[in-house]
């Protein structure tokens, strides 16, 4: 069935200027005291166990979960300022953005209450780190082609196989994994997958590095061998995990963190270009800005129809891949509108330091989170189109 593609319009409510004032200032404060440069940071990587700590202590992870568990009972829309405040300062939130973002939720919805009780706190306290073991050597985009086994044993289940390109996983506390518990029926392919908390401190997980293109450790090989999952970490019901991808995918994609990964480029090019740039310099800046505004406006639109029980999947694919898009398009108009400025000066060997660190990440946006294909693939069965 076909559906068309709406966004409704919403915008950020004025009350929620004091919380951002708010983040701002702690950002100060952490930049003041040396935890991290915004103008460096995307030059790093963003794990910091005490600067989570510190987040977590302002009440600023699970802030839209029950006070009960250590959340804060605040809407979705106050999460969106604080991701947008620390993605845009660069904060290093490694340690806990996974967790908040999507393995909390997932806990909240299908663990059981003695695990709730026992991590979603810890999470909240910015203490817990997750990673998410989806892809495989042979599946990726076909998540239903999976087949690391989970077997059934006494107590629980015995694990076997290899998960790739594990974000985090050398610094993770738990995995919330996806195992083929059953083969799949002839008449359903996405049958026979089950989720599971898997804590990988457990006997039996092997993770090992993987560097990307530019250079840096973030992703990893897991391999799997006989561990051990007690029986009360499966997540919902054995066998249908496919059912359990709900709204949680579009929120993973509309997020700030989507169009704003290499912001730090853009205010870079602002600095390089000084305070008086030519009109080529201006008209290019005004573009780029104009389509980050309209960005913003799609990823705010649906986060408020989240907040407001609707589904938008097809409008948060949309987000995605225009962000995508926007992002991948920054390296290159920033090479064209600083060509013939002076080298040599300490802004552009700034610039320049980062625009190379761009260069390099860009690439995987494509990728990460649902591939450029397969959300226009969404889009267009969305809208009737196959
Ligand atoms: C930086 C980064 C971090 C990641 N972190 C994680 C993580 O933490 N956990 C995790 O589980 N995974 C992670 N991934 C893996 C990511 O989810 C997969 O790489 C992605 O789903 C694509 O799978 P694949 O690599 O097997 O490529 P494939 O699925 O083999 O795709 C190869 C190409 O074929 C295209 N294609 C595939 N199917 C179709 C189709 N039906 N129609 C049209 N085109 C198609 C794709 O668009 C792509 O261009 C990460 C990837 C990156 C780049």
């Amino acid at each position: 069935m076909s559906q068309a593609i709406h966004f409704d319009q919403v915008r950020l409510p004025p009350a929620l200027q004091a919380l951002r004032t708010e983040v701002r200032e702690f950002i100060r404060e952490e930049v003041a005291r040396g935890t991290f440069d915004p103008r460096r940071g995307a030059l790093r990587q963003g794990y910091d166990p005490d600067f989570s700590r510190r987040v977590g202590a302002r009440g600023w992870i699970g802030m839209t979960w029950p006070k009960r568990y250590g959340g804060g009972e605040r809407s979705f829309l106050e999460r969106y300022v604080v991701t947008e405040e620390f993605r845009v300062a660069n904060a290093p939130v490694a340690l806990h953005f996974t967790a908040d973002r999507q393995s909390g939720p997932m806990l909240l919805k299908y663990a059981p209450e003695r695990i709730k009780k026992d991590i979603l706190p810890r999470i909240t306290r910015g203490e817990c780190c997750f990673c998410i073991g989806m892809s495989e050597p042979n599946s990726g985009s076909d998540l239903f082609a999976a087949n690391v086994r989970a077997a059934k044993c006494e107590g629980g289940w015995r694990v076997n196989g290899t998960k790739v390109w594990t974000t985090g996983a050398h610094r993770a506390d738990y995995m919330i994994g996806l195992f083929r518990t059953s083969p799949a029926t002839s008449d359903n392919r996405r049958h026979g997958l089950t989720q599971f908390l898997v804590d990988m401190k457990s006997d039996g997980i092997t993770v090992n590095p993987i560097r990307n293109m530019s250079g840096a450790h973030e992703f990893n090989e897991v391999v799997f061998r006989d561990a051990f999952v007690p029986g009360d970490h499966a997540l919902g019901d054995i066998d249908a995990a496919w059912k359990q991808a709900t709204s949680e995918l579009a929120y993973e994609r509309s997020g700030p963190e989507r169009f704003l990964e290499t912001y730090y480029l853009l205010f870079e090019i602002v600095h390089v270009l000084g305070r008086e740039p030519d009109i080529r310099g201006t008209e290019g800046l005004g573009r780029l800005v104009a389509g980050l505004h309209a960005l913003r406006r799609m990823s705010v639109s649906v986060n408020g129809m989240l907040q407001a029980g609707k589904e938008p999947s097809i409008e948060g694919a949309i987000v995605k891949d225009v962000g995508t898009l926007w992002q991948q398009q920054l390296p290159v108009r920033a090479r064209d509108l600083t060509a013939f400025l002076p080298t040599g000066t300490p802004e552009r060997e700034t610039f320049d330091a980062v625009l190379a660190h761009a260069v390099r990440t860009v690439p995987k946006l494509t990728i990460q989170g649902g591939t450029s294909e397969i959300l226009r693939g969404i889009i267009a069965r969305g809208l009737g189109l196959r």
